[in-house]
């Protein structure tokens, strides 16, 4: 099956086609034909296209909307210079979206129906800045190639259903949850599930065996108690903002700080949010990036004190994660790195691990060096009770996955 992977937001869309089927995915070797992303739609669209080859091509066009972006994305994909193979529309068998908010209603990957599209909108309150980008993909990618191409939603919050209630519920008045549905997400599942599997497999366990810590380490990160291969706990919230320190957000604090920076700064509690989502975290310590590599380069090359305090407080905060989700399972295998972070920087994962020996966890400087730029593998010494690995993330393929299943009605 030829599947058209899209992850939709404001003006860009990032994109993969994956053909897989069950033969393909016991086996894993499903293959990607192609990837990219397509930025500023709305003007002068920047197109980024990897092709399998490895080769990459860069091009701006005029898209005036959504609708002209996955138009001409079909149309691109499916033309001689894509090297997909793919000759006609009719080529590409369904289509996999990222729909970042399924509320409580949706617990697994779904075929979308206007029942479901309905179900999308009504958790727009819940995510709007994500959820009505994620309805104009569907739409978008229903007048490319027409409503008899199967169309599945892979919400980003599925994975998170189930959490208890001991961790989902925030310690306020009972009567707000059944009003407002406040209580914790979470999100990034895909990407803690994309983990969890991958460790899984490359550990040989059953999946009631997996009981881990994954860290999704990228511009937001989160982290996930995994526990009998569900998620137990995570760190993001309500919404992203929550848990741990973030490229642009602040992760935990105190809400009391809200009013207070409003009235000292003279600001709207809207802009007061805004500056925790896009001006805090290892932007709003250091007062120079959000790039992690760029920080690291600071600290370590010309030593900038802020530089390095963002650091710290970083990887401080994700150390205390795993302690507390230590306690939260009672113990667990291993934690695990990823994201682009986590997948790169051997120096963040070392300082995160540092001084966890004490829960068994002892890192192997050489093998957490070695692991870098897409590899996968364990970085703990053997013999410890507490391992550290890196399995990079594959959300696309996950997604891509899902569609097949949910389509096929294969499990
Ligand atoms: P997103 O969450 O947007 O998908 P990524 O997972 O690509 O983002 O992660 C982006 C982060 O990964 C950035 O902070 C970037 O600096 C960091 N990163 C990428 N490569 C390295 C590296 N070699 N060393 C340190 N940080 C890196």
């Amino acid at each position: 099956m030829n599947i058209l992977v899209l992850n939709v937001g404001s003006a860009t869309v990032k994109f993969q086609v994956v053909v897989t089927d069950a033969e393909r995915m016991a086996n894993d070797d499903d293959t990607k034909l192609l990837r990219g992303q397509i930025e500023r739609i709305g003007g002068e669209s920047v197109i980024t296209v990897r092709h399998a080859d490895g080769t990459s091509r860069r091009q701006t066009a005029a898209l005036r909307d959504m609708r002209a972006a996955v138009d001409w994305l079909v149309g691109h994909v499916t033309s001689p210079e894509s090297g997909t193979g793919l000759a006609a529309r009719a080529d590409i068998h369904a289509v996999g979206h990222r729909v970042v908010h399924g509320g409580e209603q949706f617990r697994r990957s779904v075929l979308i129906d206007d029942a479901v599209l309905q179900g999308i909108e009504d958790n727009v309150e819940l995510a709007p800045l994500h959820n009505p980008h994620n309805l104009r993909g569907i739409e978008a990618a229903r007048t490319a190639l027409g409503a008899g191409v199967p169309q599945v939603a892979v919400f980003d919050t599925a994975f998170h259903h189930t959490l208890p209630e001991q961790a989902y519920l925030y310690a306020i008045p009972y009567p707000l949850y059944r009003r407002h549905r406040i209580r914790r997400y979470g999100f990034h599942g895909t990407s803690h599930r994309s983990i969890a599997y991958r460790y899984r497999k490359l550990t040989a366990r059953a999946r009631a065996d997996v009981r881990i810590i994954t860290l999704h380490l990228g511009n937001g990160c989160s982290a996930c108690a995994i526990q009998g291969g569900v998620s137990i706990d995570t760190s993001m919230g309500f919404t992203p903002l929550e848990g741990l320190v973030m490229g642009t957000r602040s992760g935990d604090l105190d809400a009391a700080l809200l009013d207070f920076i409003a009235a000292k700064e003279g600001l709207s509690l809207s802009q007061v949010e805004a500056m925790l989502n896009s001006q805090s975290g290892l932007l709003g310590i250091s007062g120079l990036t959000n790039d992690m590599r760029d920080l690291l380069a600071e600290a370590n090359e010309l030593q900038d004190r802020r530089a390095r305090l963002a650091i710290e407080i970083f990887c401080y905060r994700a150390r205390k994660y795993i302690g507390a989700y230590l306690a939260a399972l009672g113990g667990a295998d291993a934690v695990v790195f990823a994201g682009g972070i986590g997948e790169n920087s051997a120096e963040i994962r070392a300082r995160i691990c540092a001084g966890l020996e004490w829960a068994g966890l002892h890192v192997d400087a050489q093998a957490n060096g070695a692991l870098v730029g897409g590899k996968e593998g364990r970085f703990s010494v053997e013999g410890s009770t507490l391992e550290a690995w890196v399995v990079p993330t594959d959300e696309e393929l996950l997604i891509a996955r899902d569609t097949f299943r949910v389509v096929s009605g294969e499990t």
